[in-house]
């Protein structure tokens, strides 16, 4: 599977058609978390769901207005996320097992197999249901006419700071042969460096956001200058100029993420280039972006982005990725295997058992190839049964921003 994504062009009137498509996919999505919250002893499940949103299509004159499989699409992105959390709680996860939230932002809305037609040139696409979105314009440099339109599972209209775009899912084979490099190479996710490998290369952080934190300040202190707390308070519509100034500020995020999911996408594609099997640590980031203190390095780092990126092009050029479990790969020594506590300041390591003087990260490094070896056969979460992150409909549910749209040039 492989996400082509365009920008897209239209009337202010077809701009709001699709905002209130979101808005309808949004509604039917809170509308099943609280069908399934409310009927937990009948054993709601996926079907239960699909079926709910006819009921909810009769009851609703605008959920009508959404083309019928756009609909089951949002009561799916519903479904996947009970699931998440069914699968959390069997899996026995410490601490909070992820219960669904109701969405308050969603930014995009999904399309199946119906609801839209492309063009003859397939330069534009027109959407079909009762939402009155119309004809849209493809901006982008894919070209839709090497696929079968059979192939375009799904299609999704995304909104961010900067515009609309669609996405269009293709189920092809992306896999490439490739030339065995006999190289094997072990990572270590390290604050000090992006990546550390275990025969001693290090890649600087880039610390994108840090670097343009000063704009952003900047920006966000612009935006909270206009902003009316009257206003709020008497429930009125901010002023115009607060909106301009919450649009630039969101845009310079964007400008960020788009940086940081580009770096992390050329190193990732000259790791996997350069290597047969690549091991590194299964992180729990959501864990530990908890920790404050490490918080803002960690998100700047990027590592998810890193590793979606490093199994994408693990699958694409049919190469080994192996995620192993954290455990200890800092504190163990590589040479010895004896345990050497030492705190995150301390940036060596030095074995009193057998005198192994090493950089900690490289260290660390060493032992997750280790590790990686040892758990052959069982390749990160691809291996497992699980969808691969950046499967379609794993990585289409979140806010828009999906990891796995290819640009030509790599
Ligand atoms: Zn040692």
């Amino acid at each position: 599977m492989i996400v082509y994504e365009f920008k897209v062009k239209g009337k202010d009137k077809q701009y709001q058609a699709i905002d209130e498509a979101i808005r309808t996919s949004q509604f039917i999505q809170n509308k099943c978390l609280r069908y399934w919250m409310d009927n937990k002893e009948s054993k709601v499940d996926k079907y239960a769901l699909n079926k709910y949103c006819a009921v909810l299509a009769a009851e609703f004159p605008f959920a009508d207005e959404l083309n019928s499989m756009a609909r089951q699409s949002a009561a799916e992105r519903s479904w996947s996320a009970i699931a998440r959390f069914y699968n959390n709680c069997k899996k026995k996860v410490k601490g909070k097992k992820g219960f669904p939230k109701f969405k308050k932002n969603c930014r995009s809305v999904e399309y199946k197999s119906s609801g839209w037609k492309l063009s003859d040139t397939r330069k534009a696409i027109t959407f079909s249901d009762n939402k009155g979105i119309g004809t849209l314009k493809l901006k982008g440099t894919y070209d839709l006419n090497y696929y079968d339109i059979k192939q375009i599972k799904r299609v999704r209209l995304v909104r961010r700071a900067d515009g609309y775009y669609a996405q269009f899912a293709i189920d092809i084979d992306v896999r490439v042969e490739s030339q065995p490099t006999n190289q094997i190479v072990g990572l270590d996710l390290g604050l000090k460096y992006f990546i550390a490998d275990n025969k001693g290369n290090v890649e600087q952080s880039p610390q994108f956001h840090r670097k343009s934190q000063k704009q952003l300040n900047r920006a966000n202190r612009k935006k909270s200058k206009k902003f009316s707390k009257e206003r709020n308070k008497a429930k009125q519509r901010q002023s115009n100029n607060y909106h301009k100034a919450r649009i630039r500020y969101a845009r310079k995020h964007l400008k960020v993420s788009r940086q940081r999911k580009e770096y992390c996408k050329k190193l990732a594609y000259s790791v996997i280039q350069s290597n047969d099997l690549v091991a590194y640590e299964d992180l729990n980031v959501k864990g530990l972006v908890k920790n404050r203190h490490l918080a803002k390095s960690i998100s700047d780092a990027g590592w998810y982005t890193f590793r979606s990126w490093l199994e994408y092009f693990g699958h694409k050029y049919g190469k080994v990725t192996v995620a192993v479990p954290p455990h200890n790969t800092s504190q163990n020594c590589s040479n010895c295997g004896e345990k050497v506590k030492k705190s995150l300041s301390i940036r060596t390591h030095v074995c009193p058992h057998c005198g192994y003087t090493e950089d900690r990260d490289i260290n660390a490094a060493i032992n997750i190839l280790r590790l990686g070896l040892s758990t052959m056969g069982h390749t990160g979460t691809y291996a497992t049964g699980d969808l691969p992150s950046w499967a379609v409909g794993a990585s289409l549910l979140s806010n828009g921003e999906s990891l796995n749209v290819e640009s030509p040039p790599l």
